[in-house]
């Protein structure tokens, strides 16, 4: 099953859905998707994300064949992991507003307003 997917610079890609050696693959004929990446049209018309389709009435034909029973390990493998990369996101968002916090309080040492400041 082929579906096209909206490219940002206003054309579209063909992701492709297809049993291979008994495993289900998705490819895309974009850049990142052609090299074997997991690129935003895969996710996202994984994800059944209705902006990503450049044809409506294809969200349906995508929808019915990820609910048969092998494609549901990957669309689940997919989820997962995307969830934990998500995860990792929202740590490293954290850890970095942590390290902003000791930059800036690593500076106040060496600043004769800080309020750290001992004569
Ligand atoms: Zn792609």
């Amino acid at each position: 099953m082929t579906i096209h997917a909206k490219s940002s610079s206003g054309g579209s890609y063909e992701v492709t859905f297809r049993i291979e050696n008994n495993r289900p693959t998705v490819t895309c004929t974009c850049k990142a998707g052609s090299i074997g990446q997991a690129c935003k049209h895969k996710l996202g018309i994984v994800a059944g994300a209705h902006e990503m389709f450049d044809i409506p009435a294809q969200v349906d034909n995508v929808v019915s064949l990820l609910a048969s029973p092998e494609w549901q390990q990957l669309v689940s493998d997919v989820m997962e992991i995307t969830a934990q990369i998500r995860a990792i996101d929202a740590e490293l968002e954290r850890l970095k507003s942590d390290q902003k916090v000791l930059k800036r309080s690593l500076a106040t040492r060496f600043n004769a307003t800080s309020s750290n400041r001992r004569d």
